[in-house]
């Protein structure tokens, strides 16, 4: 029997989690189709709405300075309610596991190389990490995590002019892997508090990790470690830090593999099954079909069989240059489904800005679309009648510079799900 859905939503990013699961507020029938996992496992977990629109910031309100970008940037096409809108769709979501509904204005978390980056949402536990807290920080680091130097993130913070006495200390853990083992080793280790030997006795990982900290804190009255404290069990293994060290403990974004980012997608995979939403992943779509101007099905390659999904409305999310929904070899750039217009310079050099830091055109590179994320070809026109498209892979914003990408995706993948929904 052919696949048949109402709305068919291809890419399982954030994006097109939050397109289908805003379809689904209806009594649209949903599938989401995703090839790979999406880019939230390198991803930091945070939501960010708009910390440095055209160069400039960081700002505190990201709503005050939406009317300084672009006629052509997504915010300037959706508009302000449907930020809030995504962002809303985001906190029902993910309940008490983010933190920063309670305010329009952005939080400052701590970062990896020691920045103070303006976001939306942060996860709970990189809650006591706020630079707006005064209170004396301790920064953790092992010495068997190269990628993470503890000194230079306080040194950095320190710098930076934080309102607080910040100190960093290299550990090392309690218990010893590989040389080359992953965070998620070590976050497994936690979260099972697996026997180790500590001081001549048999103690938990977590009791040992306490103790091994505690003669550092020197009057910090919370500690921040990376990314790394537990993953199914993540706020029983802070609190319990919590309880040995009498400090607060959180952490500080890290990756990859990224465990806030693993964990906000395992959420939103949950949130799509409440939802009744059907997903099938681990294939990408290859091909296409139509009857004049309207998309009829996408081809999902299965092991070498094309399986046609149809639908009567489509949601492209399949990412940016990074998710591989916009493609680009030496000639040209192109959305690499549908082929859809982006538009870019015919000569490469052009792509590229030459100081490594200034405004580079590949940058914003992606698929048009108008105020309802109709795809439009190059005359301006909808590509198809029933494709529109959402997150990173629309062009417009330099999101990665001005610190918009997540909130791009919530705003975008919320008018592109409701709309598909609406128009069935
Ligand atoms: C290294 C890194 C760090 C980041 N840090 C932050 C941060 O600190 N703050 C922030 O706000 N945002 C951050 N982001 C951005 C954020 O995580 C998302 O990348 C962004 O929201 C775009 O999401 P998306 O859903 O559009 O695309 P993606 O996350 O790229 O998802 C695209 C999905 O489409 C699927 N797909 C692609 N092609 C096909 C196909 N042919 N068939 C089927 N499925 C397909 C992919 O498998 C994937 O599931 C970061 C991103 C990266 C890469």
């Amino acid at each position: 029997m052919p696949i048949r859905e109402d709305v068919v939503v291809v890419g399982g990013g954030l994006a097109g989690s939050m397109a289908a699961l805003s379809a689904a507020e209806t009594d649209a029938s949903v599938r989401l189709v995703s090839y790979k996992k999406s880019t939230l496992r390198f991803a930091s977990g945070l939501i960010d709405v708009l910390g440095y629109p055209n160069g400039d910031g960081p700002v505190s309100n990201p709503y005050a300075a939406l009317g300084s970008l672009p006629d052509d940037h997504p915010y300037s096409l959706v508009g302000e309610q449907a930020i809030r809108d995504g962002l809303a769709l985001f906190d029902e979501v993910t309940g008490d596991r983010y933190r920063g509904g309670h305010t329009d204005a952005n939080a400052l978390v701590p970062t990896y190389g020691g920045t103070v980056k303006p976001t939306a949402r942060y996860p709970e536990a990189s809650a006591a990490g706020l630079a707006s807290d005064d209170r004396p920080m301790l920064v953790v680091g092992l010495r068997s995590r190269t990628e993470f130097d503890a000194r230079l993130v306080a040194d950095h913070l320190s710098a930076a002019g934080v309102p607080f006495d910040v100190h960093g200390a290299e550990l090392s853990f309690p218990r010893e892997f590989r040389a080359d083992a992953k965070i998620t080793r070590y976050a497994k280790a936690l979260d099972k508090d697996e026997e180790v030997r500590f001081g001549g006795r048999s103690v938990g990982t977590r009791e040992a990790l306490a103790e091994t900290v505690k003669p550092r804190l020197k009057g910090a009255e919370r500690v921040g470690f990376p990314s790394m404290l537990g993953d199914e069990h993540a706020s029983e293994v802070r609190e319990e830090l919590e309880s040995q060290l009498g400090a607060e403990v959180f952490e500080i974004p890290m990756g990859p593999p990224s465990l806030p980012g693993l964990r906000l997608e395992d959420a939103l995979f949950s949130a799509l099954d409440d939802a009744g939403v059907r997903i099938s992943t681990g294939n990408p779509v290859v091909d296409y079909e139509t009857d004049g101007d309207e998309l009829q099905a996408v081809y999902v390659d299965r092991k070498r069989t094309r399986v046609p999904y149809h639908a009567d409305e489509f949601v492209l999310a399949t990412g940016g240059l990074v998710g591989k929904g916009i493609d680009s070899d030496r000639e040209r750039v192109r959305e690499s489904i549908f082929g859809c217009h982006v538009p870019h310079s015919s000569d490469r050099y052009d792509w590229f800005d030459e100081e490594a830091f200034g405004e580079h055109p590949f940058a914003k590179f992606g698929v048009v679309v108008d105020d309802r994320m109709r795809v439009l070809d190059a005359d301006d026109a909808p590509q198809f009648s029933n494709l529109r498209a959402a997150g990173a892979v629309v062009g417009g914003a330099d999101s990665t510079a001005e610190k918009s990408s997540s909130g791009v995706s919530l705003a975008t993948g919320v008018v592109a799900g409701r709309g598909a929904a609406a128009s069935i």
